[in-house]
This record gives structure tokens, C-alpha cells and sequence, in this order.
């Protein structure tokens, strides 16, 4: 039985909910992350086309390819991490204010290989929370110039490494959790240690 624990995401549809978490098990089997991009239009947030690759969501010319459908507004994006990883890395969120994104999902699989059978995915949502982050990001989008986008970019890893914990500077927006053993609850559970979850 597959059972969903859904806090606050209804902003997604069911089908979508569904593409994600199919690319969670996807991950599984190719060994690669996958990305799509968030896509909103009346409050509703639907996904892109389906990007494939390794990283794809670090290379903005290949994440370039998945493109928002016309009438709809890009506000972030969606991928998937090895296990546990259910925070922006910090890579992730210099793309993220890089790129204006104001939402990153991602996505996770929580089971160990010898339990195959079962399985746990988990689907976080994240806004920047941090003033220091988002006057960074605006800095960061305002110049091509090489020299000044690497300070700003140094500027911005200066302040994740500053910060132990992801709840200083991370929002949770909402999350999803997909499983055949709803029993297990893994959001109360979570550590916050932001340093464990670089990816
Ligand atoms: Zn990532």
C-alpha cells in the first residue's frame, strides 16, 4: 500500500506529486540526480518537462532544457538527492539565488538497501529564509562581472559556513512523504544539522 503524509503541498496536483516521487525511485535505478523545474500559475504549481542527467540541476545550460510551459511563471525546482540529503546543498542554493528561484524541493529516499522491499521517499520544500542570502542573491543576479559575481559568490558560502544549522537560514515551505510503511514518520525524526546534509 503506498500512503501519502502530505503537510501544507496541496499547491501541487496529485499527478505531479506522483512524477516526483517517480523520479525519487528513478534515481535509484540510473544512479543519477533528477531535476525538473516548479512552474507556477494561479497559485498552483505545476512541474516542467522531465530533465535527466548527473547534476543536471547544477548546470544551468543543461537545466536550460527544461523549459516552464508559456503562461506560467518559473519559481523554482525540484530534485533528487542520495539518501538523507533532503536539504539544498550549498551548491544548490548558490543556483538558487543565482537564478532567482524562490523554492527548492527535494527529493529523498529514506530506506537502507538491505530493506528493498519497503520504501520511504521524502519530498522537502525550501525557501531562503536568511536577509544576509537574499541581499547576496540580488547582489549576485545585478552583475556579469567575473571578479564581482566570485566575491559574492565567496560572500555566500562565508555565510552558510557561518551557520551550523539549516533552520537559520532555510524555510520549510512544505513536504510529502510517500511510503508502504506509513507508520514511520520521518519528519519529527529529521536531524537539522545543516553540515551533515552537503552533498
Ligand atoms: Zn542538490
Amino acid at each position: 500500500m503506498i500512503d501519502y503524509i502530505i503537510e501544507d503541498c496541496d499547491q501541487f496536483s496529485q499527478e505531479d506529486r506522483d512524477k516526483m516521487f517517480n523520479l525519487i525511485a528513478m534515481h535509484k535505478k540510473t544512479g543519477k540526480e533528477h531535476g525538473i523545474r516548479l512552474c507556477e500559475k494561479d497559485n498552483k504549481i505545476t512541474l516542467s518537462d522531465h530533465c535527466v542527467g548527473a547534476k543536471c540541476h547544477i548546470s544551468p545550460k543543461k537545466f536550460a532544457k527544461a523549459i516552464c510551459p508559456e503562461g506560467t511563471k518559473e519559481i523554482g525546482s525540484f530534485h533528487t538527492h542520495p539518501k538523507i540529503g533532503y536539504l539544498p546543498s550549498p551548491l544548490d542554493i548558490i543556483v538558487m539565488l543565482d537564478e532567482g528561484e524562490k523554492l527548492s524541493c527535494i527529493g529523498t529516499d529514506l530506506y537502507p538497501d538491505e530493506e528493498k522491499e519497503k520504501f520511504h521517499r521524502l519530498i522537502d520544500c525550501h525557501e531562503i529564509k536568511s536577509r544576509d542570502l537574499k541581499r547576496l542573491g540580488k547582489e549576485l543576479r545585478s552583475t556579469e562581472d567575473k571578479d564581482k559575481r566570485e566575491q559574492v559568490i565567496d560572500s555566500i558560502v562565508g555565510v552558510l559556513s557561518r551557520h551550523e544549522y539549516a533552520y537559520d537560514l532555510l524555510k520549510g515551505r512544505c513536504y510529502m512523504e510517500q511510503s508502504n510503511n506509513p507508520k514511520r514518520r520521518i519528519w519529527s525524526e529529521k536531524k537539522k544539522k545543516y553540515i551533515e546534509t552537503f552533498i
